[in-house]
């Protein structure tokens, strides 16, 4: 066994973190924390990193000792990668992962057409990293421990928990024997069969598609795209797997993750076995660039997708976040992608509801918000799977004429949905929102997530998404902070056209992108939250208005669940 402290080029999946007894088993009485979080999966270690770099102690219970089996999720989107990033971690992803925006799409040996998510320049960040989750798991665990505000405790297993008006009893069991704690607020990330909701006697509640996928990890020298492209690559109907579908994905370490739709009438148990899944391998690989190549297999599993989600993520004083909260198909990487937004969008709500700057309704805002993320999330990923695997023969009929208009029509290339990938949801009907009064174009409207753009300040390039706050941040179009900015809450950072004489903290927008993606003209005000999402904007505020746009956004307007 190794302790749970920082380590570098690491054989992530063979790591095992030590149970350490705590002071906690030894008190007369249970020990009070602030927070606790059930679950070390990524979005509990998100959830713990963000509390902790905000100043809040944070309890980290996790039932295992290791981290994820296997590679389960590969892409990280360019939102969690900015999460990441301030969060500390999102340049290991970066470095380790395999970054593509690139796509392709074929049709009974045809290609029918190539796509590109992230098709314009002036983001730090690509439209996916692939990266085995251990990794990312990994890296996280390692920033987390760099943080003294989180204790991390392995092998501590949630038993029991019982909500109270003032507080939340907690059991836990350990190789010691057991012991309770108490917290003023539990976070469940604690997976998609989360045993705190069970032992609330909470549902999740949705839709198993009849349908069976083989995902195998093989490692392999060879090329299995022309010109080492890092691209994802999905085939409908090909010759060396007909009438289903099969997905292609690049990895680091020469791994490659290919799914293959198998249909509903297959034996998992039989699916998985080696000499099911080699020779399926062997025929895809003989139908690439790589003919004859040898490979070993990582890795083999045989899925049902489910979208589910519970009906409300707040129960009192336990939050529900990650799988535990909803479920969707791995087509579109929204699992772990969407969960990492909670984990961001609940973090400083909890704070504030702490240090008791904000009432405890605002946390019910978190539950409004990620509940109308999940539904768009179980939405797309519904339409996709519904695409890819056709309910009826119509269904199928509607599905292969449209492949078959595809290379040549645009329209019909709009219906192919091969898994639409994940992008961050705009909470448009937020409560923490201030409408709009003055006329604005584009996308970064209140409930939008910032869009990044390349600044400058002092000759040193720097990234607008970089340049925010922790906290609230006001982006001004302008070389100066207003006046009535001063002695605000929210921190100001000032944007001029390049070569303006400004202030000396002011950056330039040294391609005019970012006026151009904030539909910015001189004076304009935008006031970001401490998830960086886009809260209120004008063209001339006054400090009332801003004023009141902060109260707004930090629960006034909530309405108790
Ligand atoms: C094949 C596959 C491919 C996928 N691909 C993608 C992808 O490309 N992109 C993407 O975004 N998502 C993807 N996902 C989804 C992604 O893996 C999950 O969404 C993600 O792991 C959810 O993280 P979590 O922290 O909520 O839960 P988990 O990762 O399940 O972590 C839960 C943690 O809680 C702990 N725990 C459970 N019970 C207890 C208890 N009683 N006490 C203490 N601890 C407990 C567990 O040990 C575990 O560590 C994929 C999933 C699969 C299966």
């Amino acid at each position: 066994m190794i302790p749970a402290a920082p380590v570098r080029d690491v054989d992530y999946q063979a790591l095992e973190f030590a149970y350490r007894p705590c002071a906690d088993q030894r008190a007369p009485r249970p020990a009070h924390h602030p927070v606790v979080v059930v679950g070390a999966g990524p979005i509990g270690l998100a959830l713990a990193i963000d509390l902790a770099q905000r100043g809040t102690p944070v309890v980290v219970f996790d039932d295992d000792s290791k981290l994820s089996t296997g590679s389960r999720a590969i892409c990280f989107s360019k939102r969690t990668l900015e999460i990441l990033d301030r969060l500390g971690c999102g340049q290991r992803l970066v470095d380790k992962g395999v970054s593509w925006s690139r796509g392709r799409v074929f049709f009974r040996g045809e290609a029918l057409y190539g796509f590109d998510l992230l098709p314009e320049v002036g983001h730090c960040r690509p439209a996916f990293v692939n990266l085995q989750q251990y990794y990312a798991e990994g890296y996280l665990v390692e920033r987390a421990a760099e943080l003294p505000a989180i204790d991390l405790r392995w092998k501590n297993k949630v038993v029991g928990v019982e909500r109270r008006d003032s507080h939340v009893e907690v059991g836990i069991e350990t190789p010691d024997g057991p012991y309770r704690v108490t917290a003023d607020w539990l976070v469940a990330c604690d997976g998609a069969r989360s045993p705190v909701r069970a032992m609330l006697g909470l549902e999740t509640q949705g839709r198993v598609f009849r349908d069976r996928f083989l995902i195998a990890d093989i490692r392999t020298r060879a090329e299995l795209l022309p010109g080492g492209a890092s691209e994802r690559w999905f085939w409908f109907d090909p010759a060396f797997h007909p009438n289903q579908s099969v997905l292609l994905h690049r990895q680091p370490d020469d791994v490659w993750r290919v799914d293959f739709q198998l249909g509903w009438d297959v034996d998992p148990a039989e699916e998985r076995k080696p000499e099911r899944v080699i020779p399926r391998v062997r025929a895809f690989l003989d139908a690439s660039p790589a003919r004859g190549a040898e490979f070993t297999l990582e890795w083999a599993s045989v899925y049902t997708f489910a979208c589910m989600r519970m009906a409300r993520f707040r129960h009192g004083r336990v939050l529900f976040a990650g799988d535990a909260a909803h479920g969707v198909s791995p087509f579109g990487a929204r699992g772990a992608n969407s969960g990492i937004q909670d984990a961001e969008n609940l973090a400083w709500k909890l704070v504030r509801v702490l240090r008791g700057t904000s009432a405890p309704a605002l946390l019910d805002s978190y539950a409004d918000e990620r509940e109308f993320a999940a539904d768009e999330n179980i939405r797309a990923s519904t339409r996709s799977t519904d695409f890819i695997t056709p309910k009826s023969d119509v269904s199928r009929l509607f599905r292969d004429a449209v492949l078959g208009l595809a290379k040549e029509h645009a329209f019909a290339r709009r219906l192919v949905n091969s898994g639409r990938l994940s992008v961050p949801a705009t909470l448009r009907g937020s409560a923490l929102n201030t409408p709009d009064v003055d006329a604005f174009v584009g996308e970064m409207e209140p409930g939008a997530v910032a869009a990044d753009a390349p600044l400058a300040r002092g000759g040193e390039h720097t990234w607008l998404l970089h340049a925010l706050g922790p906290d609230f941040t006001l982006l001004v179009f302008a070389p100066e902070p207003p006046a009535w900015a001063e002695g605000g809450e929210a921190s100001v950072v000032c944007i001029v056209p390049r070569g303006t004489r400004a202030a000396s903290g002011a950056f330039e927008d040294v391609e005019g992108l970012a006026a151009a993606r904030y539909d910015a003209r001189p004076g304009t005000v935008y006031l970001l939250r401490p998830d960086q999402h886009v809260c209120a904007r004008w063209r001339a505020p006054d400090a009332a208005g801003v004023r009141a746009a902060l109260a707004r956004a930090t629960g006034d307007a909530v309405r108790p669940a």
